[in-house]
């Protein structure tokens, strides 16, 4: 449920109002326009509708959220969320870029990739340690050493990293070494995995299955909400049709509808949509300008000998070309990217 409060309410009547829910038993998210503010209540709807909200100081409306997604809902919370890592924003007209390799390989081979990435305009660092392969006898990342190495080359050049999380057991580790824990496509509807990670106050980066809907995408985000954890940025990295041209059809469509349902930020990563490096530019320059809160993208200072998704990962003379564009289309749209 959700109440709308007079325009203007007063600071003093939206406290005693979200008191008086709470002394009900229920819990609130208070968010607060240019205007109006709106109070979302998490309960049981038989017991609200069984109280007085309308007759709460200053109430203007009582409204039921229709989204199956509650907290993640932009009736719930209609302003932006914007999350902020070591004081890079991201989300409400703040757009970041993050590069890096797919996998964590050789520490010289990420400082290279890191430094050139970071001399580009990159403000985060990506990089898998714990890698969901389709094959087992593919590479499968190096595992804790991997997670060290990240955070070190992170530290050294003032990059945020972002590492993808593939099972309870390894949270705490997460939690020591990255700065934004990633969901994987494969593991978006893990929902032990959500709940997890929905108890720390991490940001998560949560990608969207390849076969999911937008709807089934949000659920999951609210897996995480649900448990306490707001810091949730949704990633949009292609799904499944019947064309192979590219290695995944990015849905564009997504950001717009994001924006317009949820207030969560969302980003897109070109790279696993499109499974070719040479797509990856205008992909990203389609994101940018359909207003995405930026970007994720695979860089290796040496692709050829990558050791996974080599063939979609930029050199970093490509990112460079890119991010020049990328910046352009940005400030076009009137948003601007985080500097270093
Ligand atoms: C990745 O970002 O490294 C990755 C495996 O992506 P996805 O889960 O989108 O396939
Ligand atoms: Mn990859």
């Amino acid at each position: 449920m959700i109440l709308v409060m007079k325009n203007g309410a007063l600071e003093d009547s939206i406290k005693k109002t979200s008191q008086q829910i709470q002394d009900w038993g229920h819990k609130v998210t208070i968010s607060k326009g240019e205007h109006q503010t709106v109070i979302g209540i998490i309960g049981d709807k038989q017991d609200l509708l069984g109280k007085p909200l309308q007759t709460l100081p200053e109430v203007e409306k009582v409204l039921e959220v229709s989204a199956p997604y509650k907290k993640a809902s932009r009736e719930f919370k209609p302003n932006d969320t914007v999350i902020e890592v070591e004081g890079i924003k991201i989300g409400g007209g703040h757009r970041s870029i993050i590069a890096g390799p797919c996998s964590v390989d050789t520490y010289d081979n990420l400082i290279k990739t890191a430094k050139a990435v970071k001399k580009a305009g990159a403000t985060m660092l990506r990089g898998g340690a714990f890698k969901p392969r389709t094959s087992p006898y593919s590479f499968q990342g190096l595992g804790v050493e991997g997670l060290r190495i990240l955070h070190e080359v992170g530290k050294k050049y003032q990059m945020p990293v972002v590492s993808e999380l593939t099972s309870i057991e390894h949270i705490d580790l997460f939690l020591k070494y990255v700065d934004i824990i990633q969901i994987g496509a494969r593991n978006m509807q893990n929902f032990h995995l959500l709940k997890a990670i929905g108890k720390t106050n991490k940001p998560i980066l949560l990608k969207r299955g390849f076969s999911n809907t937008i709807e089934e995408w949000l659920m999951s985000a609210e897996y995480i909400l649900s448990e306490g954890n707001p810091n949730v940025i949704l990633c949009e990295r292609g799904i499944r049709t019947f064309e192979p041209y590219t290695r995944n059809t990015l849905d564009i469509s997504t950001i717009p509808i994001i924006k317009k349902v949820s207030h969560l930020p969302i980003i897109i990563d070109p790279s696993h949509a499109a499974g070719k490096w040479d797509y990856v530019e205008s992909m990203s320059l389609a994101s940018i300008a359909a207003g995405a809160d930026g970007l994720m993208i695979e860089v290796h200072h040496d692709p050829e000998n990558a050791w996974s998704d080599g063939a979609q990962s930029l050199k970093p003379n490509k990112f460079e070309e890119a991010m020049k564009k990328i910046e352009i289309i940005s400030n076009t749209v009137g948003r601007k990217l985080a500097k270093q």
